[in-house]
């Protein structure tokens, strides 16, 4: 017989509190059951000073789940809410920016297990770089709205969202021109800002970059979790995700979790780069996401007075890296001044500049894309 929550948490009801606080079951500290083909999340939400105290309830918990019949993986983990002092059995992500800064969320991460995927979301894509600066949050910004143009006449309007999980830097507020603290729907759901047709949220409408800077890689891929789940996103065709830059703990621990239908590495043609770049791939091929293809950012610079392409950094890396490393090479993206003026004004060149051969470039990137997801 399949497991289900109802199981689950009856299992849960053998488990008891520390200093006899009765069973975990009946506490209201069972913020989250997840079951899906056999596999189990359990999330107990605890107070941070409770960590220790509840390591042993939180390896009973995952014991008496795994010890079900039809359960093939069982995960426990602990969660902490901003307010120590009052563990409800729900957590409510966009509190109001300063809870939201004091909120270290996972405690105990041991072996992640990729969430279910999302009711209303047919593909989340990871837009992903091995390192900093080399355009990813510009490109993702821009492939989603290309993704969400119609590509020709008779192709079907894509409904497409942005995430903005680039803790160390988050930039769709800026490149979307979006401010403001998100509505609170219900308890802990959140209502998205929208720009340009797009459903949009960032983790900098909800903290202090300077304070999320400071989280641990779990606390981040907690967060983003949150933001993937309970935002109210709709019926979205694509959900883009602008990842944290590199293949740290906190990319390593959402590229294992979150429910991936692939992942688009963005590099710049330097032999550097590029080293980075293979690491990401390594990364996410390491935990099965599909690698969806390499763009080649900053690619080439076209002379105004000649109008000729100068490869000013080296000639088609990506490319060949693409090859070399058996993905698809999704396309190059020239160096144009444009780009960065028309992003800093929050005006992507998608949207403003449609004509401009930068838009262009997006634009053919996000047919390769559509074709990949099966949405041509
Ligand atoms: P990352 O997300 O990799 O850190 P960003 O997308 O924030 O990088 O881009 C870093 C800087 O480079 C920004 O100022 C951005 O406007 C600029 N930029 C990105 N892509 C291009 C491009 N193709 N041509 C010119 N400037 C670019």
């Amino acid at each position: 017989m399949p497991v289900t929550v109802d199981v689950v948490r009856a299992a849960l009801a053998g488990v008891a509190l520390p200093a006899s606080a009765g069973s975990l079951a009946a506490s209201g500290r069972l913020s989250d059951i997840l079951v899906r083909s056999g596999e189990v999340i359990v999330s107990i939400a605890i107070a941070p000073a409770e960590a220790t105290a509840f390591e042993p309830v939180r390896q009973a918990a995952e014991a008496a789940t795994a010890a079900l019949p039809g359960v093939t993986k069982a995960r426990a983990v602990l969660t902490s809410d901003a307010t120590p002092a009052t563990v409800q059995p729900t957590v409510p992500l966009a509190a109001p920016r300063a809870a939201a800064v004091a909120t270290p969320q996972p405690v105990a991460v041991a072996r992640p297990m990729r969430l279910p995927s999302l009711a209303g979301i047919r593909h989340i894509v990871a837009v992903a770089s091995g390192k900093g600066g080399v355009g990813k949050s510009t490109t993702a910004a821009n492939l989603a709205l290309a993704l969400a143009a119609a590509s020709d006449a008779g192709a079907r309007q894509l409904q497409v969202g942005v995430l903005d999980a680039d803790i160390y830097g988050p930039s769709m507020p800026k490149l979307f021109a979006l401010k403001g603290t998100p509505r609170i729907l219900s308890g802990r759901t959140l209502a998205p800002l929208e720009g340009y047709g797009l459903k949009v949220m960032s983790i900098g409408f909800l903290v202090e970059p300077s304070k999320a800077m400071i989280w641990r890689g779990p606390m981040v891929a907690s967060a983003i979790t949150q933001m993937l789940r309970d935002v109210a996103w709709g019926e979205l065709d694509v959900l883009v995700v602008d990842m944290p830059p590199g293949t740290g703990d906190a990319q390593l621990s959402l590229a294992q979790t979150a429910p991936l239908s692939g992942a688009v590495i963005v590099s710049t043609p330097q032999d550097l780069a590029l080293i980075d770049a293979r690491r990401g791939v390594a990364m996410f091929r390491d935990t099965g996401v599909p690698i969806l293809g390499l763009v080649e950012n900053m690619s080439y610079f076209v002379c105004d007075d000649c109008g000729k392409r100068h490869h000013i950094f080296a000639n088609g890396g990506a490319r060949v890296e693409a090859k070399r490393l058996g993905v698809p090479f999704l396309g190059e993206v020239p160096l144009d001044p444009i780009i960065r003026e028309r992003s800093d004004a929050g005006l992507p060149v998608v949207v403003s500049e449609p004509h401009s051969t930068a838009a262009q470039a997006y634009r053919s990137i996000a047919e390769h894309l559509r074709r990949a997801l099966a949405l041509a």
